[in-house]
């Protein structure tokens, strides 16, 4: 990789400006952060800085709020990050201006500073060059270990990192693109795609990049309802994208060519009426009728998916194969999960929700590795490259 990782950087004595992610969730109405997953994972990168005798500028986004909206402040984040590197972390109410520059260049060595949401300023997603060089302006240094934000070309991800000759990436985003060249480059086989989730739409990229990768395509949620009814079977009242019935019919054909095996669900968790609620009656169907909905695959695909997946060698996981925020239709994703990590294969699973149910499963552990990236991380596999990387480039 033609990238710099932060232990090839000169950083004691310098500002560092480093982008973290920490557009935790929170709930609404208030700024508590309920899950600081987000947080934790840029302690490496950061705590390296404070040893290093780094001055350590730290800016995030969070939410979209328009203009500055204090329901989107960072300000819980820094008293979170606080407790985690039990240390002060300086919180100033704006990103840029005169007050935090001065803040920026008082810094002592191995101190923090967090700088107030990015995009309390619209410049931020408008990649204004102004304030991209405002920002540049705080710092000596660039690192950048907001993975979820580098597909993404905003001031703070690429419009100020040109202004920088010393620039690289963080432990995380380290670690991120190495999992994920794995996979690209030097994947084991047999290799597996499983994919789930919403739709289809948001997937073909990724499908069409690692179609020739793979050994197997293993379908479920709602894009495989999609694939289902574009396959010629009844889906009732199931969601699937009738508008893109054509996508999956050309995944179908370019895998016929190339003789790929693709596998879809035989059996299905469905319910009879219109809202999903926990305690919806459901049952298990072969054939999904006109006024059933399929919530989850069933066991028997599940049993036939596991052993398949058992031979794996490398498996590439995103979307859940059901509707697995209600438990009664969580079991065939969950199962799926089982049968990823009883495979012993090397196993990255991406997706924002597809990691939240991976965790849910009881097996994260014995993933190789949850890609917390989302969007970026899908863009990175469909070979894309990814505008906070390109610009780190030398
Ligand atoms: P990820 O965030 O992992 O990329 P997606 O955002 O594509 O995944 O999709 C996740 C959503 O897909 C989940 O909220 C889940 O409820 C939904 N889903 C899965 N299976 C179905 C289904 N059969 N019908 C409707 N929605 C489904
Ligand atoms: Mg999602």
């Amino acid at each position: 990789m033609t990238l710099r990782t932060l232990e090839n950087l000169s950083v004691t004595g310098h500002r560092v400006f480093v982008r973290v992610d920490f557009n935790v969730p929170h709930e609404k109405g208030s700024t508590q952060v309920s899950d600081d997953t987000r947080i934790r994972e840029a302690l490496p990168t950061l705590r390296y800085l404070m040893e290093k005798k780094a001055k350590i500028i730290v800016a995030s986004h969070m939410g979209r709020p328009k203009g500055a909206d204090l329901e989107e402040s960072l300000a819980e984040v820094g008293a979170r990050l606080s407790e985690l590197l039990q240390t002060e972390v300086l919180f100033p109410e704006d990103c840029i201006g005169d007050g935090v520059k001065k803040l920026a260049h008082e810094l002592r060595e191995g101190q923090i500073l967090l700088l107030e949401n990015l995009r309390f300023h619209p410049e931020e997603e408008a990649n204004d060059p102004q304030f991209a060089q405002a920002l540049a302006g705080l710092a000596d240094i660039y690192v950048t270990d907001a993975f979820g934000a580098l597909h993404r070309a905003h001031a703070s991800t690429v419009g100020m990192a040109k202004h920088f000759k010393e620039k690289g990436i963080g432990f995380l985003v380290q670690k991120e693109v190495e999992f994920l060249d794995r996979l690209l480059h030097r994947s084991e086989r047999p290799f597996f795609l499983i994919l789930g989730g919403a739709k289809i739409s948001d997937k073909i990229g990724v499908i069409e990049s690692l179609l020739s990768k793979v050994d197997g395509l293993f379908l479920g949620g709602g894009l495989g309802l999609t694939f289902l009814k574009a396959s010629g079977a009844q889906v009732g009242k199931s969601k699937a994208e009738d508008e893109k019935l054509y996508l999956a019919q050309k995944i179908f054909q370019r895998a016929k060519g190339q003789s790929l095996p693709v596998f879809l669900p035989t059996d299905h968790r469905v319910i009879a009426e219109d809202k999903i609620r926990a305690d919806a009656v459901s049952k298990i169907v072969y054939r999904i009728g006109p006024d059933e909905k399929a919530l989850d695959i069933g066991p028997e695909t599940v049993r036939d998916y596991a052993s398949r997946l058992a031979q794996a060698k490398t498996i590439f996981w995103n979307g859940p194969l059901g509707v697995f925020e209600y438990p009664a239709f969580a079991e065939g994703t969950y199962a799926v999960a089982r049968a990823v990590a009883d495979s012993g294969a090397f196993s990255v699973v991406g997706g924002g929700e597809s990691v939240m149910a991976v965790k849910k499963s009881g097996v994260a552990e014995r993933i190789s590795h949850l890609s917390t990236g989302g969007g970026a991380s899908l863009e990175y596999l469909e070979g894309k490259k990814l505008p906070g990387l390109a610009v780190l480039e030398n």
